[in-house]
């Protein structure tokens, strides 16, 4: 699966990245205990949601080997579907325990063994099956059932496109949502194959694992038949169903097709999709020395989706929010080449070879965020593919590994609910990066090769974390365990600096420090390289790199005595590390006497980051990184630069909102941030990526009423900004922005939008528009609705109006609601949708003071019970505050010294 991550935003995490995916979990580090045999220790599964490891293990201990028959009959009208499944089920031996199978939130009709029927035992979660009626080594165990249809993105969605009312649905399981399609062993050890056949509507297409074999009609109806399936997970079953529009191509012999809804079809740019598939499928087949495993290859636009894209066996399930309604900038686009690559790794690594429990999520997760920018690095048009990994996974993962709520990459997870909790930006973004550095560490062939033997070995079987390794370390012969331990087994994120000294213009010493936080005081071996750079005929160039090996507390380089002394030394030239840079006081000065003179982009970018870590970290008073920006950042045309530096400017905008400061000073600055933005977006070329980048910042930071009154001017037509275009979406952002601040005919631009625009996503727009008004009523209807009325909604609505429904400066009528947000958390912990949980967790503000953010101390303190994932997202934000307090008070010590 990919997540769905707006931005790595250090002071609005929770709100802006880790909203869908965030939960606690445990700091156990170690290799996870192995559980003795259970048989007489788990009488009886508890009556709760959710699969526990131990039960998957007993589970696993009595079933040998299961294929699936699946019937479903889909309709346009219904709420519910129905089916029957027979699981052919061989037993490892005679069952002394029930036998139980997952099936969460349907109605069972009947269970049958070998063709008798037997009483039903349903609780909701699981159907139970006493040992006595399954008495032999195989039994076939047939039940009829029926489900609601899902509002909420997981199980089988069903979705009605306001535009032309047309009916589309798709399956989204991973980790524990598969059970909800129908009855069976929902754990990834054990693979089975599956036999589908689907009544739908005529004008309906049905995809699964595999081609129709033959379609037959039935008046109305036509009645789908699939082969039998390859061997498989159930998570990474899929069964989608719809009038889609469908695309076809072929890639090296592979049928590829590509689908969307209807309405959406004619944004659908389906030469880049077909383009960046077949690049990434020429890039893996050799990389992994196997072909393709499957036997076609579909991608499907879809709506509601709660996550970025999900990696179905042969049918894989993209957010329909990567169809831009206009241009895509190339870093779009990228972002789209990144995340075919990322889902067809996993086609490989996670559904040939497959983690054996959650707790090896990552094993899936690092392996195709790294193989996807390795993919797009050798065999793409885009050239800047690591800067933007900086940009996005690296910094993701350097803020995730930051805060309290970090952990091991590898970590127990008891059960499926902290499965879910585990796509975060460690598990993303921490074990790709660290993948990024095994190369470099290993070898790049020898890592290929290890990579390769691995999935020959356990090809549709599972696998571990060790057996990964053991391939690695054989093929390069080296002895990975305490890369394993440092790497894999500890959390925490290492610091790491460079000092020097010189004689005569030449070095004569260099030392590389490395410190840990207190509480994750590992100090870990790493490759890297430093980059020394030196103004030469007016500009800063790159004199020299020198390939270095981080180990322990200080490092000597004795290599680099003798060369020249640089003006700026960077201790991780390149990213190869993953580790946080501190400069020296030198090349802190040069920095900012030369940022603009600096040659190669990539280090500029490195360094603009810094100058924000600065800053967030407490060091930097706020103003200051303002004033240096804004002085700086106008003649910074790279890209890359150009979108960290708008995006850090609107994290400050909001910062500004909260920090305890004189009101002129706010005023001041935040104004000065705008006009900023404002001059950038006129004098970027017209329809440049850059421009886009200064649009979105503007829709971010815009306030004054002279700002307003351009926005609403350029909706209406009447002011035209360097030539710039509006494309649908970009025109909600500025409607949204209206509403924010109450401009002028803020309601009838929503309404005179949906006249022109009645997509979804039209209607999804309007619905934050609305909860972004700073209004009691506006808020009271949200909150009532989040909290009374969720069953109206799809979940894709309500994470609309939570997203929008408290930006930085609404902190005031965040706090008179607070008791209500408070008291409703219990509710929604209470209910059996982590998606849900995520969403309400993201309607929490950034919270700037003490005192609001005691309320969420006191929450952690009093509510024991609280789901890991909503436990995680109050610790985040409660993080996030104390940065926010820490930037206010260095501010205010600024200011006063100033005064002075
Ligand atoms: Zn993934």
């Amino acid at each position: 699966m990919i997540h769905k991550s707006k931005l790595a935003a250090p002071g609005l995490a929770v709100t802006l990245i880790c909203g869908a995916i965030l939960a606690a979990c445990s700091q156990v580090s170690g290799t996870p205990k192995s559980v003795p045999d259970a048989a007489a220790t788990i009488p009886t599964r508890a009556a709760i949601p959710g699969l526990s490891e131990k039960y998957a293990k007993l589970r696993k201990r009595q079933v040998a080997q299961v294929d699936y028959q699946l019937s479903a009959n889909l309709d346009r009208n219904s709420d519910s579907f129905s089916g029957t499944v027979t699981a052919d089920t061989t037993f490892q031996h005679t069952l002394q325990q029930p036998l139980t199978i997952d099936f969460a939130g349907g109605t069972v009709e009947s269970v049958a063994v070998d063709g008798r029927d037997i009483p039903v035992e349903y609780n909701d979660h699981f159907i139970t099956i006493a040992a006595q009626h399954l008495p032999n080594l195989q039994h076939a165990i047939t039940v009829h059932f029926q489900h609601p249809y899902s509002k909420n993105g997981s199980g089988l969605h069903r979705f009605e496109d306001p535009k032309d009312g047309k009916v589309y649905m798709y399956t989204d399981f991973e980790p524990y949502d598969a059970n909800r399609l129908f009855p069976h062993f929902d754990q990834p050890n054990l693979k089975a194959h599956y036999t589908l056949d689907v009544i739908a509507p005529k004008d309906w297409i049905v995809i699964s694992a595999e081609r129709e074999s033959r379609v037959e009609k039935k008046g109305e109806l036509r009645h789908w038949f699939f082969p039998q399936s390859q061997k498989f997970s159930s998570y990474i079953f899929s069964l989608h169903a719809g009038p889609y529009h469908i695309w076809e191509d072929e890639a090296d012999g592979i049928p590829l097709r590509l689908m969307a809804r209807q309405s959406l079809a004619q944004y659908v740019k389906p030469d880049d999709w077909f383009t960046f598939t077949k690049q990434s499928f020429a890039f893996f087949q050799p990389y992994f020395e196997i072909d393709y495993p499957f036997k076609k290859y579909d991608q499907i636009l879809v709506p509601d989706f709660n996550a970025g894209a999900m990696e179905n066996v042969g049918s894989v399930t993209f957010n329909d929010s990567y169809v831009s309604r206009g241009e895509k900038t190339q870093a779009q686009r990228m972002r789209l080449a990144n995340v075919i690559a990322h889902e067809m790794a996993h086609q490989w690594f996670g559904d040939l070879v497959t983690m054996n429990w959650w707790d090896d999520l990552w094993l899936n997760e690092s392996f195709a965020t790294y193989m996807a920018n390795l993919s797009l690095a050798e065999n793409s048009e885009f050239t800047n593919t690591w800067e933007n990994f900086y940009l996005g996974t690296k910094q993701w993962a350097y803020n995730a590994d930051q805060r309290p709520t970090t952990h091991a990459i590898q970590l127990p997870v008891k059960n499926t609910d902290e499965a879910f909790a585990n796509f975060d930006g460690i598990t993303y973004g921490k074990g790709g990066s660290i993948l990024k550095q095994l190369p470099y560490y290993l070898g790049k062939e020898a890592f290929r090769k290890g990579v390769s033997n691995y999935l020959k070995a356990l090809s549709y079987r599972n696998s571990t974390l060790d057996d990964f390794m053991g391939h690695l370390g054989v093929a390069a012969g080296m002895d990975l365990d305490q890369w394993q331990q440092q790497w894999l087994y500890k959390a925490g994120l290492n610091t790491i600096e460079a000092s020097f000294q010189c004689q005569k213009d030449q070095i004569t010493g260099l030392t590389l420090k490395q410190t840990a936080p207190k509480e994750y005081p590992t100090l870990r071996t790493q490759r890297t390289q430093l980059g020394f750079y030196r103004m030469e005929s007016e500009s800063m160039k790159q004199v020299a790199t020198l390939p270095v090996l981080y180990s322990g507390a200080i490092t000597k380089v004795k290599e680099a005595v003798g060369l020249p002394c640089p003006e700026i030394l960077y201790p991780n030239e390149g990213d190869w590390a993953f580790a946080k840079v501190n400069l020296d006081p030198v090349s802190v000065e040069n920095m900012s006497k030369y940022i603009n003179d600096i040659e190669p982009p990539f280090i500029r970018l490195m360094l603009w980051q810094s100058l924000f870590d600065s800053t967030y970290d407490a060091k930097l008073p706020l103003d200051k990184y303002i004033s240096f920006l804004l002085s700086n950042g106008a003649a910074e045309q790279d890209i890359n630069a150009v979108r960290l530096n708008a995006r850090n400017l609107g994290f400050a905008y909001g910062y500004l909102n909260q920090i305890p400061i004189e009101n002129v000073r706010r005023d001041e600055l935040q104004l000065a941030i705008e006009n900023f933005v404002w001059t950038q977006l006129q004098q970027s070329p017209a329809g440049s990526d850059r421009q886009k980048t200064w649009f979105r910042a503007f829709t971010d930071v815009a306030h004054s009423t002279r700002a307003l009154s351009h926005a609403r001017q350029m909706l209406l037509g009447e002011l035209t900004v360097g030539g710039l275009k509006l494309d649908p979406d970009m025109r909600w952002d500025l409607i949204t922005l209206q509403n924010r601040y109450l401009y002028s005919d803020y309601e009838q631009a929503i309404e005179r939008e949906l006249q022109a625009d009645n997509s979804d996503r039209a209607k999804l727009n309007a619905i934050a528009a609305e909860a972004v008004r700073p209004l009691p009523e506006s808020k009271q209807k949200w909150l009532d609705n989040l909290s009374m009325h969720r069953d109206k909604f799809k979940l894709s609505e309500l994470r609309e109006a939570a997203y929008s429904m408290f930006p930085s400066e609404q902190i005031g009528l965040f706090n008179t609601n607070s008791e209500r947000i408070f008291a409703t958390l219990s509710q929604i912990n209470a209910e059996d949708s982590p998606e849900l949980i995520s969403t309400y967790a993201s309607i929490f503000p950034l919270m700037c003071n003490q005192k609001d953010a005691q309320k969420i101390k006191d929450t952690l303190a009093e509510k024991q019970q609280l789901k890991p994932m909503l436990v995680k997202a109050l610790k985040n934000h409660l993080y996030s505050s104390g940065r926010c307090i820490a930037m206010g008070e260095v501010l205010a010590q600024n200011s006063i010294q100033i005064r002075k």
